[in-house]
């Protein structure tokens, strides 16, 4: 059995929005496991130790939108290892929202299934650095019927990628298929706002509250928002997560998260990239969000944790994206970037700052020891043990 003990954790952030910070300094994990969170534990015989040195831990980062294709390779930017450099920015799981890019990408039913299929068997199989990929969106495209969602679920789908990107723009078309794929407990994503490439359609707010999506994906655009009142009526005619991404509009990002605020809505709201795209790729893509609404968004930083890590989790079902006994141990040691006026890593996010990363663990395993790509932090987490 492998264990390890994390201690002097300066600020335990859990990824919940019920208990965002926990009054803990320390985390056992077995077998890559949260076995227990609490104050002063103890290290076992043989443990690993990982001195934290008072910065923050957080859950692995998520990824909530991110167009990979097969391996760790974008042909959108001709870029290799793109996934492995943003697990330097603190990302341990990515998602898919649709493999748009591939070369030839096939546009008949039978081709989208079998491009579906393929990567999610594919990403199930490889891990970039460490990272897990939940991959194989299927796309929707003209034809394809119940049996073939039924099919692309059974072969492990469980992904719908953006709505709009495939040859079904109708939002009634849309809305049947969407139907489908909902009733098998698929999550579905919606392409919300202006055309991102020429093939792909303007899809507004009525459009996504007539689909009803579970996830209205970069509310503030992908890379241009709808309007704000048409934002707000998505937020309040629709039960969908509402996707706030780096390649979108920062404005649109901000106003969003300010009207999420009066409501108290921070459990619905999930963050991605929208990366690979015309944008490019953004390594630091979601510290930059959670910088971005916790200083001009008012989000409390805490609260800005949960909306890449825990609420995505919970949407997706997976096991981890929580400091929560039970739960894969994913998780990331940031503090404040030396030079920020912020002493500890929420209030040089309220400053606007991207974080350090000194040590970044999947399953409880270190697969970063010293981040590549974020400024220094001010504390640095230390492997004290081998
Ligand atoms: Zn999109």
């Amino acid at each position: 059995m492998s264990v390890t003990l994390v201690k002097n954790v300066g600020l335990m952030l859990s990824g919940e929005v019920a208990r965002p910070l926990l009054p803990a300094d320390s985390i056992l994990i077995e077998d890559g496991v949260i076995k227990a969170i609490g104050q002063g534990l103890e290290a076992p015989e043989g443990a690993q130790v990982i001195d934290a040195q008072g910065c923050a831990v957080t859950p692995g980062l998520i990824d909530s939108h991110c167009h990979v294709v097969l391996g760790d390779w974008t042909p959108r930017q001709q870029m290799q290892n793109y996934l492995e450099s943003s697990l330097h920015g603190g990302v341990t799981t990515s998602i898919s929202a649709g493999e748009v890019h591939l070369p030839g990408r096939p546009k008949d039913p039978v081709g989208a299934k079998c491009l579906a299929i393929l990567a999610a068997k594919s990403w199930a199989n490889l891990r970039p650095g460490g990272m897990k990929v939940l991959g194989g969106a299927l796309i929707l495209e003209k034809g394809l019927t119940e049996e073939d969602i039924a099919e692309c679920y059974q072969h492990g789908v469980r992904v719908v990628g953006e709505v709009g990107l495939g040859s079904v723009k109708d939002p009634e078309e849309a809305a049947q298929m969407v139907a489908w794929a909902k009733a098998r407990g698929m999550t579905v994503m919606m392409h919300t706002g202006g055309t991102s490439i020429p093939g792909s359609s303007v899809v507004g707010p009525q459009e996504v509250i007539q689909v009803q999506p579970s996830v209205a994906s970069h509310i503030n655009g992908g890379p241009t928002a709808v309007d704000l009142e048409g934002a707000k009526a998505i937020i309040d005619q629709t039960q969908a997560a509402i996707e706030i991404v780096q390649c979108g509009n920062p404005r649109r990002a901000v106003e969003v998260t300010r009207y999420i605020n009066q409501k108290e809505q921070w459990g619905r709201v999930i963050m991605g990239n929208d990366a690979p795209s015309g944008t490019g790729v953004v390594t630091l893509g979601i510290l930059r969000n959670l910088a971005l609404v916790a200083s001009l968004g008012e989000v409390p930083p805490e609260l800005a944790v949960c909306m890449a890590t825990g609420n995505t989790a919970t949407l997706y079902g997976l096991r981890r994206g929580r400091i929560q006994e039970g739960l894969e141990a994913d998780l990331v040691f940031m503090d404040a970037p030396m030079g920020s006026p912020g002493q500890d890593l929420l209030a040089a996010l309220k400053e606007g700052d991207t974080p350090g990363i000194s040590l970044v663990m999947v399953d409880g395993r270190v697969v970063v020891s010293k981040s590549r790509n974020t400024p220094p932090p001010k504390r640095k987490a230390q492997v004290v043990t081998p």
